[in-house]
């Protein structure tokens, strides 16, 4: 345990208490000292975000229920760039709202935890929650109309989540509003300040999200289909900010897409989502190189198909067949359906997760059960 560590102890632990150095250097020691010293859980375990097991429900008024998360787990470590991929219905919404805890109310958390920094976010009261997002967990909404107010000038937006997060004076704020605006590549900001969200093109509004995500230093920035309204040049430097933007900052990542080739060159993990599920998760080379589920396998095979030019934007090519319903209970694989390898047993028994390979883990008969 470094020198300087021992000292500031010294004080607490008070004279006259004897401590040997093998009580310093225990991990017991350690994870009590994390907490004494207000250290979060994830200097001693290591992970920032933890859902595990998450089923969420929504109960529609008028229709059928929508069962849109089944038993999906995914960890985030400090400082991770993790992408979650699948087509369009998978949960990756819903995963990520349930992560702020920010699920419309027709949604039923039916089981699992999601932890955050050692605390159990679906236990917290929610004047603790309003305290986390923002600064703590900032999303990047799917919907940019969601993330902006037609109305507000977009410097007054940035300034907003200062002023509902950290103690500064008016002026301290509209300096550090103009040093984030910068931060996000506007070489002039005091113009930018002062529009209005209308007055702004689509690639200048992404970066004042960005700006106003970022404000407040958050551990975790979940980006839902960012640059998916963006033509490619504009998604790629888009990436490349908030590649920029995490590395400067020791921020996590989880960026959301259905198009795998927006997570290749962003992230270092793929958790891949198919009917609420995580079918597969893996690091990029193994994701890219050796998929192992048949639904992984085709969305990349797809991908190496699909050349988006420069300055257009186009449509990812679909998988043939249909996602299932989600309204009843699927027994075994949800992808069976659709599968090319699909053998009797998929539809009989229900799955479980298995790691045929080292930090790959996959659930798919083929790989036992
Ligand atoms: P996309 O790529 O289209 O954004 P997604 O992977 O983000 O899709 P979700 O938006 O999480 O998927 O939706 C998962 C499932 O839950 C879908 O079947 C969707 O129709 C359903 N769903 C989402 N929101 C609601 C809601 N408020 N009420 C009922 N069903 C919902
Ligand atoms: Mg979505």
């Amino acid at each position: 345990m470094p020198r300087v560590f021992v000292a500031r102890l010294r004080p607490r632990i008070g004279r006259g208490t004897s401590v040997t150095w093998s009580w310093l250097t225990g991990p017991a020691f350690v994870v009590n000292w994390c907490r004494y010293m207000n250290f979060s859980a994830e200097c001693a375990t290591e992970s920032l975000a933890l859902v595990h097991e998450l089923s969420v429900t929504y109960l529609p008024d008028s229709d059928q229920p929508v069962h849109a998360l089944d038993h999906a787990s995914l960890e985030i470590r400090p400082g991770e760039l993790v992408g979650i991929l699948g087509e369009s219905g998978s949960g990756k919404s819903t995963l990520a709202a349930a992560l702020l805890k920010l699920l419309p109310t027709d949604a039923r958390y039916d089981s699992g935890t999601i932890h955050f920094r050692g605390r159990d976010l679906l236990a917290l009261p929610e004047t603790a929650l309003r305290r986390i997002r923002g600064a703590e967990i900032a999303l990047i909404p799917q919907e940019p109309a969601l993330a902006l107010n037609p109305a507000i000038r977009v410097g007054d937006q940035i300034a907003e989540v200062l002023r509902a997060h950290v103690r500064m004076t008016r002026r301290d704020r509209t300096t550090r509003v103009e040093e984030l605006l910068i931060e996000v590549g506007f070489d002039r900001p005091r113009p930018i300040y002062h529009a209005y969200p209308h007055q702004l093109s689509g690639g200048q509004r992404q970066r004042v999200v960005i700006a106003q995500a970022v404000a407040c230093r958050p551990k975790l920035v979940i980006a839902d289909e960012a640059t998916s309204k963006l033509d490619a040049s504009l998604q790629a430097e888009i990436i490349a900010l908030m590649r920029e933007i995490s590395q400067r900052h020791r921020m996590a990542f989880v960026v959301i897409s259905h198009d795998p080739t927006v997570l290749a060159g962003f992230v270092d993990r793929i958790a891949v989502m198919y009917a609420g599920r995580m079918v597969e998760e893996g690091c990029i080379e193994d994701i890219f190189r050796r998929p192992l589920h048949p639904y992984t396998q085709a969305l990349v095979r797809l991908s190496a198909r699909y050349l988006p030019s420069a300055r257009t934007r186009v449509r990812f090519p679909a998988i043939d067949g249909e996602p299932p319903n989600l309204t009843g209970r699927i027994v075994g694989c949800p992808f069976a359906p659709r599968c090319p390898e699909r053998m009797q047993v998929c539809t009989e028994r229900d799955l479980r997760e298995t790691t045929p390979r080292l930090s790959q883990r996959v659930s798919c008969f083929k790989y036992g059960n």
